[in-house]
This record gives structure tokens, C-alpha cells and sequence, in this order.
């Protein structure tokens, strides 16, 4: 029965697939698909995991203590008939036979088939059974981790072989369905996982539209709606899933006329994206001569091929975080992230990059280098965090100072608020040069700029410009911050207003000053890329803007119908008004 589910609409397009339910955060789990002749040996890899965990609770009873509580005994004898159960074993083969999946794969998805079984049982008792079927499958999962896949790339020959076989008409033949993920969430560093992956788009039940999941979504450029509360529960493992990103919607066995008119208007979308790409070369100027600078929002050093190919002119913000993720808290020493600035700034081709430095806490955390804050979006994040961590942080710094020989390197600081942090900051750089120097070690210069992204740094630009050769301005936590509303929680989605006239004032504001100032300004928030602002920020004097790859086309569309001499007074009007939407509709 078609049914849907309401969520936030936060990267566009319509993805059309089977489900794959996961639990949360077992995205960790390596997802590929094995090619037919592996299935023997993968159906093996899972029974050899089994059997050697198996073998480990075997012992592991009978070299119990005569005096041992008799309940460690029967928990253990349940998990050993746990491991030998036929549903479980007969499932994971299937997955794997059918479906082609990886053995880890196959474990977690039979797990979550089971999982749901449990979850209808009246029994009490057999009902928490769930939890120690869990705890048996992570015990063959780390087994597995211990043990080389047999596959060796990372499943991109099916992948690619999914991609060409990518059909209009949706097909019964379960290989080669498309395939969609369902979790209840996904964190940043799961989403690294997901670029590897084989979905073509994703939901989750938690979420807000500036989450970090959602802007790792946008700059993948898949279709993926966050905040739709039931979506795990609801959605059952297999079910065919419309994914409709700009409406927010998630479609669940839909009928055969809503599914024409899905596939319809997925081609319009890839006619539009391909009528696009002829813009890739034009300059980005306005209808009166300006010259407008769009640079991409990147995550990853192998994320500068697309930011070129969607015609970047170079990389405004990259998040730098992203390479200290899904480590296990393990950091990326100097020389390991001078090779990826250095790889980052190849990857463009001579054309400048902006390297924040590491903005973590909040929504994006370290394992185990974090201490959970009461309120993590006001607590350790960003540059507290780096400061609070000098022998960390000048790590970094040394390694972006170094990849600065190599090219044009910005050196961008995440939430400033005070002039002390700023000192405190400026005197770090100094000394990792002077580290620098003192090992005879080559580093080139670099701008040096902060990010505007909380109130009290917006308010005073004026004095933070002194210090800095430009800065950037990022809508997605100046939104949070000043309107006391939580980014990444969906309960209150409907309050975040990138259109709040306090924010338009708090940007107008940094715009303006930075200009008088003869400074750079950028904006690198979600805003950015935003063609509904696109106007309004050109009208406002601002001349660069920064975004994901995938959104630099539309915008440059906006740019070369706009005529900013006509956007100044109107864009003033905008600012002035108590519902600046309204006065959207005049727009020159
Ligand atoms: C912002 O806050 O707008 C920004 C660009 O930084 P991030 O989204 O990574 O917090
Ligand atoms: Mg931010």
C-alpha cells in the first residue's frame, strides 16, 4: 500500500530504490556488492567469522570459574545458540547469493530483518533477546574487521556497473535494483563511509536541514530527506522507496502513476542539470560587468576534481574536519595532512583554497576526543577546541603552512568570537612558522581570515578585520546562533529562517563592513548557494560566494541575469522590511 512520509527536503532530486533499512550508526560496515563468482567464498568469509566466535564463547564457558554467577553461563549459552540460528545463517546466505551483498553487509541487514521480528514478539522475555542477537553480530563483525576482505576495491567495478545499468523502468530483477538507504541517522563521518557507497540517495529519521549529514548530502549531490521521524520504523527492508529531495517527501511502495510521473520528472531534473553544464565555462559576470567570484565547499582533497568540473574558480571552504573523522579518534599526524592540503591544492590546478582549520564538536564529533558537553553547540567546538589543544592544532597549522609552498592557501578560523581568541590564534600561527623555521622546513605565506558565523563576531567586524585579511560568513551557524536554534534537530526546522530579518542585518552588516574595510568577504553557509538569496547577497555588495559543487551552475544562471545596479536599493528594502520574503517579489 502507497503511503508517505513528511520530512525536510535537503538535497535535491528524486532517487527511486529498494530500501536498506539500517540501524543507526552501523554504517561503519563496509557496503559493496561482490561479484558472482565471489559468492562461495563470501557465504564462507561470514561462516569462518561465525565459527571462529563460536569456538571463542566455547571457551570462553567452559574456562568459567566454578563460582561464576550462573546467569554470565546462560547468557553465554543463549549467544551460542544465537550464532547457530538458521534464520539468521539462511539469511545472510540469501543476501549474499541474491543480492550479490558483502558478508558484513549481508550480517547487518538479516540482523535488522530479525530485529523486527523481536520487536512484534509479546514475550518480554523473547523481546530482549534483540539486544544479545546484536551484541552476537557485532562479535562476527569484528572478527570480519580483523580479517581482509577478499573483494580489494572498494566494490567501484559493481558500483559503475550499477551506474551504466541505471534504468528508467523500474526492473523486478533484484541485482540490479537501485537501492536507497533507510537509518534512523547517519553521522558526518558515516557519510564519509556513504560516499564510497553504493545508494543512490538516503532518509533519516533525525536531522535538521543545516545538519552536517545534510551538507555532506548536498555535496554529494544525491537526493536525501532528513527529519522524517517514522522512516525506520515504517520502512521495511526491500520496500521500493521514492526519494523526492525537493519536496521532502518519501514515498513507500508507490503506486505505478505515481511512480511514471517520479520517473518523469526525474529526467526533466537531468535534462535541466545536463541544459546547465553549458554554462561551465561562461565568466560568472552580471549583466553590468561585476565580476563574481564562485568557489566550492569541499570535504575531502578528492572532492577538487568535481569542484573543477562544476567550473569552481576555486575552493572558498574546505572542511577540514572531515579528514580527522572515522578514525577512531586516531589523528591524522603533519606529514599525513600536509599530503592531503597539498593533494587539495593540485586537485585545483593553481587555483586558491581555503583550509579551515578543524571545526569539531557539535554535530561533528571526535571520537573519544570530545568530552560530551551539556549543550555541544555552545561548548568545546571549533577554535575553543583547537586552542584548548595547542600541540594538535599547531600540527595542523604546520601542515597547511608547508602545503602553502606549493600554491595560493587561505588559512580560515571557525567561530571566532572574542579578539582574545583571535590573539590567542595569530600567536599559534607565528610559532608553527617559527617550528617551521627552526626545522629549515619550506612553508609559503597564506591570508589569513576568520569565519563569521556567531553574532558577537558580526557585530564587531569592524575590529576583527584589523586582524584579518578577509573574512567568510557562515549562515549556517550565524542562523543557529541568533536565533537560538539547534541546526541539526528537527523539532524545531520550522523556526530555522535563513530569511529572519536579524540575520539579514547581522550579513548585510559583515557585507558592508568588509567591503568599506577594501577586505575580502565571502559567504560559505548553505545561503551561498541558495539561488533564492543569490540576488539579495549581489545586491548587498557581495562579490564571492561559496557553496558545493553541484549548486555552482544554477548559481552562476542567477548571476549572469542579474544587474546588481538594480539590486542595491531594492536589496535595501529587503533588509528593512519586518517580512523580507514579502519584498522578495518585486525583485528587479
Ligand atoms: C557555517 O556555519 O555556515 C559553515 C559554513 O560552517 P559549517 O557548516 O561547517 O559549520
Ligand atoms: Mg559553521
Amino acid at each position: 500500500m502507497t503511503f508517505a512520509i513528511h520530512g525536510l527536503a535537503v538535497s535535491r532530486g528524486i532517487a527511486i530504490g529498494r530500501a536498506v533499512v539500517v540501524a543507526s550508526s552501523r554504517m561503519e560496515v563496509r557496503h559493496y556488492f561482490i561479484q558472482p563468482e565471489q559468492v562461495a567464498s563470501e557465504i564462507d568469509r561470514a561462516r569462518t567469522a561465525r565459527d571462529a566466535v563460536v569456538v571463542e564463547l566455547t571457551r570462553l564457558l567452559e574456562s568459567m570459574p566454578a563460582d561464576a554467577p550462573g546467569e554470565v553461563a546462560a547468557l553465554l549459552e543463549v549467544h551460542l545458540m544465537l550464532l547457530q540460528d538458521e534464520v539468521m545463517e539462511n539469511g545472510v546466505k540469501q543476501w549474499i547469493t541474491e543480492r550479490l551483498y558483502n558478508a558484513e553487509w549481508a550480517l547487518t541487514t538479516q540482523l535488522e530483518v530479525i530485529s523486527r521480528h523481536f520487536d512484534e514478539m509479546e514475550d518480554d522475555y523473547l523481546r530482549e533477546r534483540k539486544s544479545d542477537m546484536e551484541q552476537v553480530v557485532e562479535r562476527i563483525l569484528r572478527h570480519m574487521r580483523g580479517v581482509a576482505s577478499p573483494v580489494s576495491a572498494d566494490a567501484c567495478v559493481a558500483k559503475t556497473r550499477r551506474e551504466s545499468d541505471a534504468q528508467e523502468v523500474l526492473s523486478d530483477d533484484m541485482v540490479d535494483a537501485p537501492l536507497v538507504l533507510v537509518a534512523q541517522d547517519l553521522s558526518p563521518a558515516d557519510m564519509l563511509q556513504f560516499k564510497r557507497s553504493v545508494f543512490e540517495g538516503f532518509v533519516t529519521a533525525v536531522g535538521g536541514k543545516t545538519s552536517h549529514t545534510a551538507i555532506v548530502a548536498r555535496s554529494m549531490d544525491i537526493p536525501a530527506v532528513v527529519g522524517a521521524r517514522a522512516a525506520s520504523q515504517l520502512v521495511r527492508q526491500d520496500d521500493w522507496v521514492v526519494i523526492d529531495g525537493d519536496a521532502g517527501i518519501v514515498i513507500v511502495d508507490p503506486s505505478p502513476i505515481l511512480l511514471e510521473e517520479y520517473q518523469f520528472r526525474r529526467r526533466q531534473m537531468r535534462l535541466e542539470r545536463e541544459r546547465l553544464t553549458r554554462l561551465r565555462h561562461t565568466p560568472a559576470h552580471t549583466l553590468d560587468g561585476q565580476k563574481i567570484e564562485l568557489l566550492a565547499n569541499i570535504e575531502q582533497p578528492e572532492d577538487a576534481p568535481t569542484a573543477l568540473k562544476a567550473g569552481a574558480m576555486g575552493v572558498g571552504l574546505f572542511r577540514s574536519e572531515f579528514l580527522f573523522m572515522g578514525r577512531s579518534g586516531k589523528l591524522p599526524g603533519e606529514e599525513e595532512q600536509y599530503q592531503a592540503y597539498r593533494a587539495a591544492l593540485e586537485g585545483m590546478q593553481g587555483m586558491p583554497l581555503t583550509i579551515r582549520t578543524i571545526d569539531v564538536g557539535a554535530d561533528k564529533p571526535l571520537e573519544g576526543k570530545i568530552n560530551p558537553s551539556l549543550n555541544p553547540a555552545l561548548g568545546l567546538r571549533a577554535i575553543r577546541w583547537s586552542l584548548a589543544e595547542p600541540v594538535m592544532f599547531r600540527t595542523q597549522l604546520r601542515a597547511i603552512l608547508r602545503a602553502a609552498a606549493h600554491g595560493k592557501v587561505n588559512l580560515l578560523f571557525p567561530m571566532v568570537a572574542h579578539l582574545s581568541e583571535v590573539e590567542q590564534t595569530l600567536a599559534q600561527v607565528r610559532l608553527a612558522q617559527s617550528e617551521l623555521d627552526a626545522r629549515g622546513m619550506v612553508h609559503g605565506p597564506v591570508a589569513l581570515g576568520a569565519m563569521i558565523e556567531v553574532p558577537a563576531a558580526a557585530l564587531m567586524v569592524r575590529s576583527f578585520l584589523r586582524y584579518f585579511d578577509f573574512v567568510s560568513i557562515g549562515t549556517n551557524d550565524l542562523i543557529q546562533y541568533t536565533l537560538a536554534i539547534d541546526r541539526a534537530d528537527e523539532a524545531v526546522a520550522d523556526l530555522y529562517d535563513p530569511w529572519h530579518p536579524a540575520v539579514l542585518q547581522l550579513v548585510a552588516q559583515v557585507i558592508r563592513e568588509a567591503n568599506a574595510a577594501g577586505k575580502g568577504v565571502c559567504v560559505c553557509g548553505e545561503m551561498a548557494g541558495d539561488v533564492a538569496f543569490t540576488k539579495l547577497l549581489l545586491g548587498l555588495g557581495l562579490r564571492s560566494f561559496s557553496m558545493h559543487p553541484a549548486q555552482i551552475l544554477s548559481v552562476k544562471q542567477e548571476v549572469l541575469r542579474a544587474d546588481t545596479r538594480k539590486l542595491q536599493e531594492w536589496a535595501q528594502a529587503v533588509l528593512a522590511a519586518d517580512d523580507p520574503a514579502a519584498v522578495l517579489k518585486s525583485i528587479p
